[in-house]
């Protein structure tokens, strides 16, 4: 459950070539991160993982099923954006039962769903607030706790600590991880802060211009750069 395979997959908008083929195993209960440059293509890997975009070729394999064509609602996957893409007017028990009430689950069961949530992200006492009476921690745990409310399989990040400053960054990163360990979830968390990268991740892919440099865990990137440009942005000589 929760596996994910790429397959020569390839990206263009238009003329634009951001991904020209690749290739990627992630395996269950894994947490990977894809790290590289501003523009390099991460946020447009994961939407093709989300299928929120549609690959120009290749085959996206979840739990082994060609997953290619499927909807984003069909894959089992829950993608997390910053925290400011919660809806101001509603309430967080508003906001984190969205999806399941576009799902069309009952009212008793979402309750019950959203609560389950709240108490896993010690949101239990803000449930009637609005998005504005939250700190920016606390927004962002709302915006989780939209995605898990679903139980995924599988969590897509995306720069998710990017609006936060770095005291709060640090907790929220123990937070994410502890949280995909208790959740038994596999995860994908972009960023561009290889501070994140080595802190978080089992298996890192450094990505630059839409391909992969190097695969791997922290230690080997750390210790094993294969080249000056995963060198470089690990932050080791080699
Ligand atoms: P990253 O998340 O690594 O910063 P992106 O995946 O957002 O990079 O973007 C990779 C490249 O693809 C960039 O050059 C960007 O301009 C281009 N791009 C992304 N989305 C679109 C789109 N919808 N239309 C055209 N170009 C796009
Ligand atoms: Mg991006």
């Amino acid at each position: 459950m929760g596996s994910i395979k790429l397959e020569k997959v390839s990206k263009s908008f238009g003329e634009a070539v951001v991904i020209p083929s690749l290739d990627l195993e992630i395996n269950n209960g894994e947490f990977c991160v894809f790290v590289g440059p501003s523009g390099c293509g991460k946020s447009t890997l994961l939407r093709l993982i989300a299928g929120l975009e549609d690959v120009s070729g290749g085959r996206i394999l979840i739990d082994g099923k060609d997953a290619t064509d499927l909807q984003p609602s069909q894959r089992g996957l829950a993608m997390v954006f910053q925290s400011y893409a919660l809806y101001p007017h509603m309430s967080v028990r508003s906001n984190i039962g969205f999806p399941l009430k576009m799902a069309g689950v009952e009212k008793a069961e979402i309750d019950r769903k959203v609560e389950d949530a709240a108490k896993i992200l010690n949101l239990t006492d803000y449930l009637e607030r609005k998005p504005r009476q939250l700190s920016g921690g606390q927004r962002q745990r709302v915006a989780i706790g939209r995605a898990i409310v679903r139980s995924p399989e599988c969590f897509l990040f995306d720069e998710p600590l990017s609006n936060l400053d770095a005291a709060l960054r640090v907790n929220m990163r123990l937070e994410i991880t502890e949280l995909h360990h208790k959740l038994g979830a596999t995860s994908i968390y972009v960023t561009h802060d290889q501070v994140e990268a080595m802190t978080m991740a089992d298996k890192i892919v450094v990505l630059n211009k839409g391909n992969i440099e190097q695969v791997g865990s922290p230690l080997e990137l750390y210790h094993s750069p294969r080249n000056l440009f995963v060198a470089g942005f690990i932050g080791s000589p080699k």
